[in-house]
């Protein structure tokens, strides 16, 4: 027998599956499962990509409306920014004292609040947009998402993404890469809720992005402290704010209610922050949580804040801004601030222009009384594509325009729009871009959508 040498032997089959072998032997079993698992086809009506604040609501509206949908998403649990993000504070519902989102989303993010603790007062118009937004628990959220999912009978795939997508003969055939398998799913449709834009890259359709882009943020919560007894003089003036909203968490004061506006997570910024490729998001984690290390170690040197120390942190820092798709039509700023409606809008947006600039104050500015931004169907569905369609804060607009479109509520009347637009595509035999528009609706409509007024 050939005597084959021990450090080759170790290269060959890899140091992890040495170790496996040495383990089984011991224990005298046998194992010829392969690592990695290449079977067969999944065919589908629609392939939702993206399990996010989007990607939730298009899937359980395309199931929920009879079409067989697969939705694969990269990381571990559903509810995106939402929940891996922890931006657990989704707006904005209400505008002017209306609801202006419905459908799936609202339904989810009410459920989440009644098992929690109550609404603010939708009623009046907020001081602050903040004060409207809506406090929901991230893990609670994700098992509720996961369970309507299932409901709707969605099929989940966590731990899957799309290595490459080809056009074929009116169906997508889409290879995915995953843990230890490896799968090619053919749909007739895809929808695209990847917040980077992700699957229409790879689709070959253009996407665009800007030199730099807005910081993102990494959130957590720090406790072992009484905010209340604290020397304020002592404690420099960036670390006041990041306790003081720790301390409000801790104690349960942070909740939404008529008396008690919402008060966010402390955070770190962390610049040009871009979750694109893994690589990106890598170097935006590590960057992340190196700051929330070092806060650590100088809040400990403060008097009083001797024993602080991290109650949450949430497992990556939240990206803001990446790719946007280069669609058919572009949301600008105008028509963001002037409430324009479409032939072909489907969904409301309400929130400020809101965009985030390293080092510099938040640009910020309020819509005028009774102005409601709209969504049309044309700024999700990307020039010369077939079969495609987006969701979520990836939507073909300009900056300005992108900078409020892309908060949480918005992404989910986005959602359910895309996943309605897919089922009426599958069912026709056509493409999102020219499905009925008056069948949209209806279907958007009887799922609870809310449609904007005045088309
Ligand atoms: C720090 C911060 C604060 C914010 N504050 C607010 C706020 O106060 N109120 C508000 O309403 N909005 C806020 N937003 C904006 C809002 O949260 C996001 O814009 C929105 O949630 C984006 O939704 P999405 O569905 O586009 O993406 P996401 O929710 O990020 O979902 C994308 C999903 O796709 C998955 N995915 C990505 N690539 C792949 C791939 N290749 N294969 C498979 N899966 C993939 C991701 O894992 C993720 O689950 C904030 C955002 C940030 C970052």
């Amino acid at each position: 027998m050939k005597k084959i040498k021990r450090r080759s032997a170790i290269k060959s089959i890899g140091a992890i599956s040495l170790g496996m072998a040495t383990s089984i032997s011991i224990r005298g079993e046998a194992s010829n499962l392969p690592r990695y698992k290449e079977d067969d086809r999944l065919i589908t009506d629609i392939l939702v990509v993206g399990g996010g604040t989007a990607g939730v609501v298009a899937a359980i509206q395309a199931g929920r409306a009879g079409c067989k949908t697969i939705l694969v998403e990269n990381g571990s649990q559903l509810g995106g920014t939402i929940t891996t993000g922890g931006v657990v504070f989704p707006g904005l519902f209400h505008a002017w004292g209306r609801r202006i989102i419905g459908g799936p989303g609202w339904e989810l993010t009410r459920e989440a609040i009644d098992l929690e603790h109550g609404f603010p007062n939708f009623s009046q118009p907020p001081g602050r947009h903040w004060h409207h937004q809506i406090r929901v628990n991230g893990p609670l959220y994700a098992m509720l998402a996961e369970e309507k999912c299932l409901e709707a009978g969605v099929q989940i795939r966590y731990y899957e993404t799309p290595t490459n997508v080809e056009f074929k003969d009116n169906n997508w055939i889409v290879d995915i890469q995953g843990k230890g398998v490896g799968k090619q799913i053919v749909c007739n449709q895809i929808i695209d809720c990847t917040g980077n834009a992700a699957v229409t890259s790879l689709a070959g359709y253009n996407v665009l992005k800007e030199t730099v882009t807005q910081p993102g943020s990494i959130l957590f919560t720090l406790g072992g402290y009484d905010y209340e007894s604290l020397d304020l003089e002592l404690i420099p003036n960036e670390f006041r704010n990041m306790l003081r909203q720790s301390w409000r968490i801790l104690r349960g004061s942070s909740a939404t209610n008529d008396n008690q506006p919402f008060t966010p997570y402390g955070f770190h910024v962390v610049n040009g922050a871009d979750s694109t490729t893994s690589e990106s998001h890598t170097l935006a984690n590590i960057q992340g949580r190196t700051l929330v290390l070092e806060t650590l170690r100088k809040l400990r040197s403060l008097p009083g804040c001797e024993k602080i120390k991290i109650m949450d942190m949430r497992p990556e820092t939240a990206v803001r801004e990446t790719y946007r798709i280069d669609g058919v039509y572009k949301v600008s700023y105008d028509d963001y601030v002037n409430g324009n409606i479409f032939e072909d809008s489907m969904s409301y947006s309400f929130y400020p222009i809101d965009l985030w600039r390293e080092g510099q104050p938040i640009l910020q500015e309020y819509l005028e009384k009774d102005i409601i931004a709209t969504v049309p169907l044309r700024a999700l569905i990307p020039k010369g594509s077939n079969n495609f369609i987006v969701a979520g804060r990836c939507i073909s607009s300009d900056r300005m325009a992108n900078s409020a479109l892309r908060v949480q509520a918005s992404c989910m009347g986005m959602g359910q729009t895309a996943g309605a637009a897919a089922v009426l595509a599958f069912n026709k035999g056509t493409t999102p871009l020219d499905v009925p528009l008056d069948e949209l609706r209806r279907l958007i409509e009887n799922h609870g959508g809310i449609l904007p007024q005045g088309n």
